[in-house]
């Protein structure tokens, strides 16, 4: 048994001074309270202030290797399109050895950013000429490998991709190392379960890509496999997306989804931008995560969310890193409310009502959406969960003087860098400092990789 001793910490029911924390072997809390109640005897002290490490709900990890490439004009109009375009020429050239590389940089630069778990979104299943390897999984293993070095823990879902158009239309060239037959899936999904049975810090949940890439037939066959794992699917993060449903299927995608499927809180629906009240209503209701990525929704030019609206009526959402295009969870944060304040010239749009502030709703919001999307025991520190946790560093000029309350609006709104000091993930250090304890090994391999990557693009 482990013991912490907090000076300060974000408990349940809100900000506490001395807390201790007794962590069992497994990484989780056996106990936590008031250092007054607990006895204090050799506790690794924490100076700072100690909050629940925020979950990424959706990840593209090999994104993380382009991203920066797409950021120069191709077309009169370029668009989510034209940038897939980009990507699709990126991943083409993608060994299993790369994917495991990335993965391992960008885990540990999530966990530097505050992420202590993660949703990967994981389609490229392939080789180079879209055959399948002879371990059908061995690019999702790239992926467990690269997050074991990193140790981050994972909620690995992968993709079903099977279509290039609404009403399964054949499979471009490009998309050749995502294809599966539901068959080809099943048997993937099998060898996957073997992984999670043997790993803690792996789960298993399925992600259909899209309404483009499954049919209704298909979707009712992965919601079979998956059994109550996490669902998630891309929905409705495009324009075009939602102008060819309705030509397909007399219907926009949430509405179309809704009418056919028992939608409930184990789904969760990335990038439902493009939504009329009915369909954010609906959503509500059901009790399905909105996976929000407001970074990359801003860098491809997607759209925004009806947040406001949508919290209003109970709505849960979490936050996702997506393309990695920034690996910092204040930062999506930061940027879905700034996208609200824009399009109503208000402030303060996501705080509770009457009053409150800001940064603390979306900040335990976001916890508890990306906690219900990623399957995993996470999201509070309280007795049963995991020991995953962010320090932030109370000596910081950005904090000096501050009331604990203001703690997330300065790490949400006026960060000016390094407030995200220590973060431990089942009781154990991954970062130390501001530094990744396999940081260096991590980043010599990754580098190497990139080097004769870009080389060859
Ligand atoms: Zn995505």
């Amino acid at each position: 048994m482990q013991r912490f001793h907090f000076e300060q910490a974000l408990l349940e029911d809100g900000w506490s001074a001395d807390v201790v924390a007794e962590v069992d072997e497994a990484g989780f809390i056996a106990k936590i309270g008031p250092a007054t109640t607990l006895a204090d005897g050799d506790c690794q002290k924490i100076k700072g202030a100690v909050i629940p490490g925020m979950p990424d709900l959706h990840s593209h990890a090999f994104q993380r290797a382009m991203a920066g490439l797409a950021e120069k004009r191709s077309s009169p109009t370029d668009s989510f399109w034209s940038w897939r375009k980009v990507m699709y020429g990126f991943l083409d050239q993608l060994e299993p050895e790369d994917v495991e590389a990335i993965v391992a940089q960008l885990y540990m630069e999530l966990l530097k950013g505050g992420y202590t778990a993660i949703a990967e979104f994981h389609y490229l299943h392939h080789d180079r000429n879209g055959a399948k390897y002879d371990n059908i999984a061995r690019m999702s293993d790239a992926v467990i490998e690269g997050a074991g070095k990193a140790g981050l823990p994972l909620t690995l879902l992968p993709v079903f991709y099977a279509h290039a158009g609404f009403g399964g239309k054949d499979p471009e060239t490009g998309q050749r190392r995502f294809i599966h037959d539901i068959d080809g899936f099943e048997a993937l999904f099998a060898a996957l379960e073997s992984r999670a049975k043997d790993n803690p810090l792996l789960t298993l949940g399925v992600a259909p890509h899209s309404l483009r890439a499954a049919t209704r037939e298909e979707l009712s066959s992965l919601l079979e496999i998956a059994s109550d794992a996490p669902f998630h699917i891309h929905i409705a993060e495009q324009t075009k997306e939602v102008e060819d449903c309705e030509a397909a299927y007399g219907a926009r995608p949430v509405e179309w989804l809704y009418r056919h499927f028992d939608v409930d809180a184990r789904w969760c629906l990335v990038h439902a931008t493009h939504v009329t009240e009915g369909e954010y209503g609906a959503v509500a209701k059901s009790g399905a995560v909105a996976g929000l990525c407001p970074l990359t929704e801003a860098n491809l030019g997607d759209g925004i969310f009806p947040a406001r609206e949508f919290v209003s009526l109970g709505g849960t959402f979490g936050i996702g890193s997506d393309s990695n295009v920034s690996m910092v969870a204040a930062r999506e944060l930061e940027s879905l409310e700034y996208a609200q304040r824009l399009s109503r010239r208000e402030r303060n749009v996501l705080a509770p009502k009457p009053s409150g502030n800001v940064g603390s709703f979306l900040y335990n919001a976001a916890l508890a959406g990306g906690t219900r999307a990623l399957g995993q025991p996470i999201g509070t520190l309280k007795e049963g969960l995991r020991a995953d946790f962010v320090v932030l560093d109370l000596d910081h000029p950005d904090l000096s003087g501050r009331p604990v309350e203001n703690i997330l609006d300065v790490l949400i709104f006026a960060n000016s860098g390094g407030l995200v000091r220590d973060v431990f993930v089942a009781g154990k250090p991954r970062v130390i400092d501001g530094r990744h304890l396999q940081e260096a090994e991590i980043s010599e391999t990754y580098k190497k990789k990139m080097k004769s990557l870009l080389a060859n693009l």
